[in-house]
This record gives C-alpha cells, structure tokens and sequence, in this order.
C-alpha cells in the first residue's frame, strides 16, 4: 500500500493519527493546527491585552513545558505583545519536586523567560515531605492543593504579574467536571469549565489548554522533543479522580469526542438562583490577608492544624470541634506572610482587605 498522504495538505507524509479528529497527518500539520487551536481559545475568549505581564505556572511536566513552548511560539508568531515568566512552586518533595525543578531551570535557558521558583518550606515552613510524615498519605493532597493554589498567587505577586497561564488540559477539565456530578459539588461545577477563573480585581487564572487533548500535548512534546520530566508524584495522587480518569479514557477509546463533549455539558449546567444564594460571599482572610470564603483561608487553618499538632482539624468537622476546645490559636503561631495584590491590582481592587 502506498504511503498516505496528509489530511490537511494533501502533500507530505501522513505520520500520525490525530487522537482529536482521527485524522491521519503529517508532522508539520500538527504542529500547526495544534498551535493554532490554541490560539483560537485564546483569541476567542480573549485572554490577554497587550502589555500583560503573564506568568506560566510551571512544574517541567509536559504540560507546562508545552504550554511555555506554545506561549512563546503564539506571542512571537501572532505578536500578542505579553511579558513571559516562569513561576514554579517548591513543595518540597525529595525524589520528586527537587528532579522536575532542574527541568524548569533548563527549560529558562531554553525558552529565555525570567524564572522565580518559591517554596512551601519559605512561605509556610512546612515541606510536604514534612507534612507527609504528620498527616499520612491519605489528605497529603488536600493540603497540597491549597497550598500550592495560594503559593502561586503569591508567586505571581512578587512577580508582579496579572495573569497566572496553567497547563490544565481537556482531559483534566472533563475529568473535574464528573467528579463534581459524582459529588454533587454545584458550585464547583459551574466554575470548573470557566476558562478564566478569578476576576478583574484579583490576578487572573486562565487555562489555554482548556481544549487540547492530553493525548496530543504528550504527542506534541514528543515530535517537538521538547525537555520535560514525566515521573509522578511519590505521594500517591487523589483516588477518587483516579476513578474518573480510568472512566474518562475508557469513554475516549470509545468515542474521542466524549472529552470535549464532557466539557461542554459543563459548560451548559445553569445553576438556580436559589444555588446562587447559598455560595459564599468573597472576603479577605483576617490572619494573612488572601481571598477567602470564610474568616480564615483554607491556608491559614490548614497551618494552625499542622502547627498545633492537629492536622486533621482542617479536614474533619469533628477534629476542627476538639481543636476549637482547646482554645484559641497561641499568639506566637507561625503565620503565612501577609498577602499584597500586585501594585497595578491594588489601585483597581475594591475588596476591603481588613488588614492594615
Ligand atoms: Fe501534591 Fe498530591 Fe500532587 Fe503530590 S500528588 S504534588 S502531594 S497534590
Ligand atoms: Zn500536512
Ligand atoms: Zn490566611
């Protein structure tokens, strides 16, 4: 059988099959349409104005690395006039986070972009391995999330950037869409499809990835060969979602649509009024200052949790009960730095931070 041809320009070699369409293709096509896909979501939803200062939340797994290859193929080729960074977050994983870091500080050099890395260790003295070894590895990744979610905003602060770019793809969005359904967590599925998530006063957080399928960022990465670490974590990562990816890709063998057609039944959910009315009304954390739903952020209690030896308070209402027993937190508590939105948020910012 003679070789076939390209899909798409009917003239080179077809080497791959695209796992979005089925089409058969040839490399450059890929790339091509790949990045031009991106660019579509980003000029659709119009994510960036020229002049913003962009951080690229980086972890030197393939995502990431692809996402910073593409930022600055788009912003060069289309002339998006945005400011690149790196912004990578140090959990503190021996084995783990200490490998895939030397990966970011190749991709610098290789992608030119300026490079901040912060740890857990500086801004809540607390590493995961630390945490690891107090809570088990059953919450590990509850506190993980919510530290690393606070620790790139901070990041993104000292930066002084605007925007925060994650590598979450179409494949991560379906699967936080069926875990949402599974636990009937409305007010997170209305906002788990949102390609921008934070609002005008605050930093931005954006997902240019948000249609690209995971299959295709590690094909990219491959015929790109772009340098990235692909180890998992050694903490063992959320089970539940593990369910809902195992589903999810079993759907995909079957029908490759079904990620994207995931994604837009999120999109479609409505959530009534009288949801609307029982969400929390944004404030500012009173102990560090950051956005939070509550008197103290999710960060603040986690570490009061871990620091009075009762890490399980922030978890379960039962042990937050037997922790508020014993009285209030010490004064001498370690506390997470204050938190300031970058200089040109503050002007525009109308939340009242409470803290002087
Ligand atoms: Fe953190 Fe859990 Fe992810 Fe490991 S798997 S990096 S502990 S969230
Ligand atoms: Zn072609
Ligand atoms: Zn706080």
């Amino acid at each position: 059988m003679p070789p076939r041809t390209c899909a798409l320009c009917d003239d080179a070699r077809a080497i791959l099959k695209r796992p979005k369409t089925g089409q058969q293709i040839c490399k450059e096509c890929f790339f091509y349409v790949f990045e031009t896909e991106v660019h579509n979501t980003i000029t659709e939803a119009r994510l960036f104005k020229r002049g913003d200062r962009v951080a690229i939340g980086a972890s030197g797994g393939k995502d990431s690395t692809v996402l910073a290859h593409v930022m600055k193929t788009l912003n060069e080729r289309y002339d998006y006039g945005l400011e690149l960074f790196l912004l990578s977050i140090d959990e503190g994983i021996t084995g783990y986070r200490d490998d895939s870091l030397e990966t970011v500080k190749r991709n610098q050099q290789q992608y030119d972009m300026p490079l901040k890395i912060l740890s857990y260790d500086e801004l809540y003295g607390w590493t995961m391995d630390a945490i690891v070894s107090q809570v088990g590895k059953k919450n590990n990744c509850t506190f993980c999330g919510v530290f690393r979610r606070q620790a790139l905003d901070r990041g993104a602060a000292i930066l002084n950037v605007d925007h925060i770019v994650t590598g979450h793809n179409a494949d991560d969005i379906a699967e936080t869409v069926l875990m949402n359904i599974m636990r009937g967590d409305i007010a997170r599925l209305g906002r788990c499809t949102s390609i921008c998530t934070q609002g005008e006063d605050t930093i931005k957080r954006s997902k240019p990835f948000k249609y690209a399928y995971e299959k295709e960022i590690v094909m990219y990465a491959y015929f790109k060969k772009l340098d990235y670490f692909s180890t998992e974590c050694i903490y063992s990562p959320d089970a539940y979602r593990g369910h809902a990816r195992a589903f999810l890709k079993d759907l995909e063998a079957a029908r490759p649509s079904a990620i994207i057609d995931i994604i837009h039944s999120g999109e479609a959910f409505e959530i009534k009024e009288d949801i609307k009315a029982t969400q929390k009304l944004q404030q500012t954390c009173k102990r560090c200052g950051y956005m939070s739903s509550n008197e103290l952020c999710k960060a603040c209690t986690l570490l009061e949790g871990l620091e009075r030896g009762m890490a399980q308070a922030a978890v379960t209402d039962r042990a937050r009960k037997k922790m508020d027993a014993e009285g209030p937190a010490p004064e001498n508590l370690r506390r997470i730095p204050l938190f300031k939105l970058p200089a040109n948020l503050q002007a525009n910012s109308n939340v009242d931070t409470g803290v002087r």
